[in-house]
């Protein structure tokens, strides 16, 4: 899974630049009920945003509708969305399902 350097402030431009048309956001705060983590997830569509504004920023005003906590998101671009570039094999997916049995 692609992890953002700490020096590189993805903006709106770059998403596009991916042709990605959302952003995947999951709430990192916790439930005050539970006390749980939160997890909550929302799909943002690009659309509307200018070119220059950066996930940072956008994730710095999103308020959660499930535990009410502002700002505290993990804001990535929906790769889902990217054109297919697909040149391995079934491992390049892996992060998403239960890991082999080596054999
Ligand atoms: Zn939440």
């Amino acid at each position: 899974m692609p992890r953002f350097e700490p020096t590189f402030t993805p903006t709106i431009s770059y998403v596009r630049s991916l042709r990605i048309g959302h952003l995947d956001i999951w709430c990192e705060g916790r439930n005050p009920q539970s006390g749980y983590r939160c997890g909550r997830y929302k799909s943002l569509p690009i659309e509307g945003f200018d070119d220059a504004v950066t996930l940072v920023s956008i994730a710095s005003r999103l308020r959660c509708e499930g535990c009410e906590t502002v700002g505290k998101v993990d804001i990535r671009p929906a790769w889902d969305d990217a054109p297919a570039q697909r040149t391995s094999g079934p491992s390049e997916t892996g992060w998403m399902t239960p890991p082999a049995p080596r054999k």
